[in-house]
């Protein structure tokens, strides 16, 4: 396709980067070149035109529709066949952008950091290949196997999303829950639930938590320099805590990323039935040891978790999300919180619960004491660049009603 065949769009909210971009598209030939300042504008611009565009060149820090949501739009609604992604982000982000462009389907001529040139213009639109727009795939009923998620390890699909966590009493934000999103290319978002037994069972998990803790101790780093100093909590499946090497393994990553494993928790689930006892013990209290904090994820729901916490050195207790559940109308729900706050409080744990959806259970479980909120009611998991514009704009409830 020649270059003045094109149909091309800009989004950009900077006026004069978007008019600097659309001369130099103008002077590379193309004819036609649509612009808007937000991915909103854009979405409006393009939904409803008959056929996609080819090239839609974004930036990604935008007011009202950022970059990331406006490039899932495109993808959705099939609105262009390529995207160019013009940013002067940091690259873990860049990264995680062109992970989902791919995940999606949609072809991802490049990502050019400011200030661009026409000739870093020209060399991304001589990459497009136009062709049939791939179709939406579900990803929900996907079969995939073991290499497949060995080529995802390797190819970095498996991407860090964070979930805050904030105080009940003062509504403070505290910390985020790292949980990890598949991105497989053509298959869209794939939610832990599908793969992490199988990764479990052949072996990889371990490596799991490596890739969540590198890409969550590089935002921790990012977030304080913005001044948003908080702990985060990576899952550990009970599984990889037989591998006696893998306290220093840990240790060793949150070092080498400049972070102190006193910003990370570990929260622990039972997955199976812990076959070997002393090993895992060993390896939780030298995390322990070595400053890294130990939560004890989804309590109440494991069949041994009195007994576990007694023996490990935990130092919080997540109360699971289906005792949180409807705890206003179920007086039973509401029984079994109070036994594990109180539990947790004789042990001297500190206390969060899981799946906070309503304000009638953020209210309840504040008036029982519990001490850390997390669900969907405070937010939904997000990427990690969205959390300090969440954190900026967050209010505790009490705060909003006023
Ligand atoms: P979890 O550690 O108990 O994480 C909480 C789950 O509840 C997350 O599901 C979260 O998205 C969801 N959630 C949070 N708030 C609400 C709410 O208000 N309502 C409802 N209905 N759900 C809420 P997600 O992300 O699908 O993760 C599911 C499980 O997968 C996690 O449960 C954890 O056990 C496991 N997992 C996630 N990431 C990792 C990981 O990196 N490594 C390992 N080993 N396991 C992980
Ligand atoms: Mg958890
Ligand atoms: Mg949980």
């Amino acid at each position: 396709m020649g270059l003045s065949e094109c149909n091309v769009m800009v989004v950009e909210d900077h006026d004069f980067q978007r008019r600097t971009t659309v001369r130099f598209l103008k002077d590379l030939g193309v004819k036609s070149v649509l612009e808007a300042a937000n991915g909103r504008k854009a979405v409006n611009i393009l939904t409803g035109r008959g056929r996609p565009l080819d090239i839609i060149f974004c930036d990604l820090d935008m007011p009202e529709m950022d970059g990331v949501e406006f490039i899932r739009h495109v993808a959705e609604e099939q609105l262009s066949q390529a995207v160019v992604v013009v940013s002067a982000m940091e690259s873990s982000i860049l990264h995680a952008v062109e992970t989902m462009a791919k995940a999606y389907g949609l072809q991802l001529l490049g990502v050019i950091p400011k200030p661009l040139d026409s000739q870093k213009l020209a060399s991304c639109i001589s990459k497009f290949q136009p062709k049939e727009i791939i179709r939406k795939q579900s990803a929900a009923r996907d079969e995939f196997t073991v290499e497949d998620l060995r080529h995802g390890l390797k190819e970095g699909e498996f991407i860090a999303y964070f979930q805050p966590k904030v105080s009940f009493a003062t509504g403070e934000m505290k910390g985020v829950e790292a949980l990890v999103r598949w991105f497989r290319p053509g298959h869209g978002m794939v939610p832990p639930a599908q793969f992490i037994p199988e990764m479990e069972h052949e072996g990889l998990v371990a490596h799991l938590t490596e890739v969540l803790l590198t890409q969550t101790c590089g935002y921790l780093k990012a977030w304080a320099l913005m001044g948003h100093v908080v702990t985060a909590s990576v899952n550990v499946s009970m599984l990889c805590l037989t591998d006696v090497g893998i306290a220093d393994r840990l240790h060793d990553l949150v070092k080498e990323s400049d972070c102190d494993p006193r910003q990370i928790i570990l929260e622990v689930t039972e997955t199976e039935v812990m076959t070997d006892v002393a090993k895992v013990l060993n390896v939780l209290a030298r995390l322990r040891l070595k400053g890294f904090g130990l939560s004890i994820d989804d309590f109440g729901t494991g069949y041994s978790s009195l007994q576990q916490l007694s023996n490990v050195p935990f130092t919080e207790l997540k109360v699971d999300q289906s005792f949180v559940k409807d705890s206003p109308t179920q007086p039973r729900h509401r029984t079994i919180i109070e036994a594990s706050l109180g539990l947790a409080h004789k042990l001297k744990l500190k206390t969060v619960a899981e799946g906070v959806e309503t304000r009638a259970e953020w209210d309840l479980l504040k008036s029982m004491g519990c001490q850390t909120a997390q669900g969907y009611f405070v937010a939904r998991p997000m990427p990690g660049h969205q959390m300090p514009a969440w954190i900026q704009m967050w209010q505790a409830p009490e705060a909003a009603c006023l």
